[in-house]
């Protein structure tokens, strides 16, 4: 049952008066529950529980962090319904996509809790002492990774299972042995709050501390603000704006201790499409990335928006068909009226820019929150010229670029913000040609795709999910993927130690 409280600590809590609800996008409607934002007082105390259970949570042995991990996942799986319905009636997704994100949620907290079951990912080095060495003797010398903290983790819009309560972020820290309070998206409140029932539920099963886990609401930047500045929080998770994840990370810099923000922000995925390809496969890449630039309405971090061809008559060709394409995939709804309002805001501004021709856009009677679906093209010069047209449209857009060869294209990509992703699609004939390029995407981005589609994110120890600003802010981590635990630890030495002091992975 959905109470409209936070969680803070094991216990629920409802001490303020400032209420919101969420909005049922598809029917247009505030959803029923009333949900209390979260008091100063009762912040202060979930961090208090999240400091001290830190004490007890980082000494925690592994294989428990894992059974604590795996009965989460088994938690989740036994909201069964309910919760399938409270995410639909959320987010406007489909109940296919809201089953899919169930079960990545499941398995990353799996796939952590494998991972931590053994002491293998602290990345522990040993050097042993060499007392004769000359002219100095050598010391022992042992390194291993620990925990930083209580971490606060800001749950993602797009994401309201895998990148929010108990999503990607949550699961790495907790696997590191770091308490988490989550500060919920205004719009899913509901989900954070089943969600959220069942990490406490597998935390009092598993025996974890009060305050490893707390679940906070409230909107309106206020709670947020309030929790990063905290003195007892040590680092920050956001999936979201630029806006936003900027004003956290600077935020968290002018702190007197500064803390570590690994926020995962905005990208247009750039996806260079050579001629030979288009001349080779026009209908079936046109098909591919009609596809990929319409799923979950286009509310993707990696969806392709922005498509960098050189131009001819058969590019011309290839445009129109992607349009065609792209525009006859049926009307979907968005997340919420907010990002509906982004959504044509920012596709008014590219579109209004000298040169940009609107190519396609999905026409007719829409309901209040679905998208127009909307392919944009621009000369390469008038892309170079004119950074606007590089921005964000978060939604199903794309805009082409027609550049006048190859070496304008290579200006434009270096010219490009740091990305996520970029992919190359080619002909094997010209793979020998392709090291340029390569090179200058691998300057700009965390993940390059050869012949498909940047949507669709693997989870798995190889994946980089993160790249230079503003894809995200520190582009050395990925944001999926165990390797994302390394988010949320520190390395140190112990030199010189007695066996019975070092910690039991580095004995
Ligand atoms: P958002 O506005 O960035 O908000 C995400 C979370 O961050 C919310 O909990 C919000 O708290 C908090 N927040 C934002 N700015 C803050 C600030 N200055 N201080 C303190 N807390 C702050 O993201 P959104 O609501 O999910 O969507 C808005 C836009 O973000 C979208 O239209 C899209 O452009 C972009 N977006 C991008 C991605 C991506 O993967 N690249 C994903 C989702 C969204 P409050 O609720 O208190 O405001």
């Amino acid at each position: 049952m959905i109470t409209g409280k936070n969680y803070i600590g094991n216990k629920l809590s409802a001490e303020g008066n400032i209420t919101h609800r969420t909005i049922n996008p598809k029917l247009n409607i505030e959803n029923s529950t009333p949900f209390f934002e979260a008091t100063g007082k009762e912040l202060d105390k979930a961090v208090a529980l999240a400091w001290d259970a830190f004490k007890v949570y980082r000494k925690i042995p592994g294989v428990r962090r894992a059974a604590f991990l795996n009965a989460i996942a088994d938690e989740i799986l036994a909201l069964d319904q309910g919760l399938i319905n409270v995410y639909t009636s959320e987010s406007g997704l489909p109940e296919g996509r809201a089953i899919g994100e169930r079960a990545r949620t499941v398995f990353q907290l799996r796939s952590f809790a494998n991972l931590v079951s053994n002491e293998d990912w602290r990345e522990n080095t040993i050097d042993e002492a060499i007392p004769d060495r000359q002219p100095l003797p050598k010391e022992d010398l042992r390194r291993t990774l620990i925990p930083l903290g209580p971490v606060v983790v800001f749950a993602a819009s797009n994401f309201p299972l895998a990148y929010s309560t108990a999503g990607g972020d949550t699961a790495s820290a907790l696997a590191a042995g770091c308490p988490v309070i989550v500060k919920a998206h205004a719009m899913h409140s509901g989900t954070a709050e089943l969600v959220a029932s069942a990490i406490i539920k597998a935390a009092e099963k598993t025996g974890m501390p009060n305050g490893v886990f707390s679940n906070i609401m409230g909107r309106g930047r206020t709670v947020g603000t309030a929790l990063v500045k905290h003195p007892k929080i040590k680092a920050v998770g956001f999936t979201g704006s630029i806006s936003g994840g900027r004003a956290l990370f600077d935020l968290a810099s002018q702190r007197e201790e500064p803390i570590p923000v690994f926020a995962e922000m905005g990208s247009i995925n750039p996806v260079v499409v050579t001629s030979k390809a288009i001349n080779k496969r026009l209908a079936e890449i046109a098909n591919n990335y009609a596809a990929s630039i319409t799923l979950g309405t286009g509310q993707f971090c990696t969806n392709p928006g922005l498509i960098l061809t050189i131009e001819s008559e058969k590019t011309q060709e290839f445009i129109k068909v992607l349009a065609e394409k792209t525009i006859a995939i049926e009307a979907q709804c968005m997340l919420h009226p907010n990002i509906k309002k982004g959504f044509i805001e920012n596709g008014n501004s590219v579109t209004s820019q000298p040169g940009v021709e609107v190519v396609g856009q999905l026409k007719g009677d829409l309901e209040p929150n679905y998208a127009a679906t909307l392919v944009a093209t621009v000369s390469g010069a008038n892309f170079l010229a004119n950074p606007r047209t590089s921005q964000e449209v978060f939604g199903p857009f794309s805009l082409v670029v027609r550049c006048k060869n190859e070496a304008e294209l290579l200006e434009v990509i270096d010219g490009l913000e740091g990305q996520l992703t970029a992919t190359i699609i080619a002909e094997e004939e010209e793979y020998g040609d392709l090291h340029d390029l390569v090179d200058a995407l691998e300057n700009r981005v965390g993940r390059i795709i050869f012949n498909g589609v940047p949507t669709g994110v693997e989870v798995c120890p190889s994946m980089q999910h993160g790249g230079p600003y503003p894809a995200s802010t520190d582009s050395r981590f990925t944001a999926v993927g165990t390797n994302a635990i390394k988010r949320w630890v520190r390395p140190v030495s112990y030199q010189s130690f007695p066996k019975e002091l070092l910690p039991l992975a580095l004995q």
